[in-house]
């Protein structure tokens, strides 16, 4: 089952010598449990494509199918509603409300929908035992450390059970024991339990638990790499990765 399908997306920013043309023809398509990692140099258009694909800002030319919703005449109320139901983000530095324990902030996007509240509590809990926090769940932020604080945002992410879970450099601000433990829990989620996620990194160790990595130019898709039955192990992946990396100089 295809969960995104974008066919020549193009993103223009500004007019006249100001242009800058984010995105340029953008084909791509995300299959239900897929993990596609996105790589590509800074102002290469990768957070441009995530706001796309979320509607957080319009676009001009191409077609963008969330789980077979035509987003681009959408209304202002009927985005936020896909928001809501469809897409999960986790971001770089959390963005978790700080007087809010764990279990108050996973719960915090499901408060806007009709499931009663003693069934998101569980689903909470649940969630938050699963990223390894069970006895975390009432802690508030600020005494936990940045990998806990990034698991109760991938909880927060998966709350409303999206279709879609985005992440802009999730790893971005954790040193790299603490990336592993994040996208061992990532790769599980994707792999045993078919969420489908779309990863931006700058980081080929990140990118190596991907089952796909798009390299993104200049607003274009430059490369794909196709991991999944590639036969390679983790370390010969991330080699495979670098050296796209070199070659395509991102
Ligand atoms: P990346 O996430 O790969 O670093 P972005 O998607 O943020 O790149 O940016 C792609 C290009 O679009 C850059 O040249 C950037 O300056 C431009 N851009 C992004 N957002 C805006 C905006 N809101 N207004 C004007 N230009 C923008
Ligand atoms: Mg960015």
């Amino acid at each position: 089952m295809t969960v995104l399908s974008i066919k020549g997306l193009s993103k223009v920013y500004g007019q006249g010598q100001n242009e800058v043309k984010a995105l340029n023809h953008i084909e791509l398509k995300v299959k239900k449990g897929e993990f596609v990692a996105i790589m590509g140099t800074s102002g290469s258009g990768k957070s441009t494509l995530l706001n796309m694909i979320s509607g957080l800002d319009s676009f001009e030319e191409g077609e963008i199918l969330l789980s077979g919703e035509n987003i681009k005449d959408y209304s202002d109320y009927e985005l936020t509603r896909l928001r809501r139901e469809k897409v999960g983000f986790i971001f770089q530095f959390f963005h978790l409300i700080p007087v809010l324990s764990a279990i108050e902030n996973v719960t915090l996007p499901a408060m806007f929908t009709s499931v009663n509240k003693g069934e998101v509590q569980k689903k909470a809990h649940d969630l938050l035992r699963l990223v390894g926090l069970g006895s975390f769940i009432h802690s508030k932020p600020n005494v936990l450390s940045g990998g806990q604080q990034q698991r109760i945002a991938i909880a927060r992410a998966l709350i409303n059970e999206p279709e879609l879970i985005l992440a802009d450099e999730p790893t971005g601000s954790l040193d790299s024991k603490t990336s592993k433990e994040m996208m061992n829990i990532l790769q599980q989620f994707s792999s045993e339990l078919r969420h489908t996620l779309i990863l931006v990194t700058h980081d080929a160790n990140v990118a190596s638990y991907a089952n796909r990595v798009v390299f993104m130019y200049d607003g274009k898709i430059a490369d794909t790499l196709d991991l999944s039955n590639s036969g390679l192990d983790s370390q010969e992946k991330i080699r495979v990765i670098a050296s796209k990396v070199e070659v395509l100089s991102l």
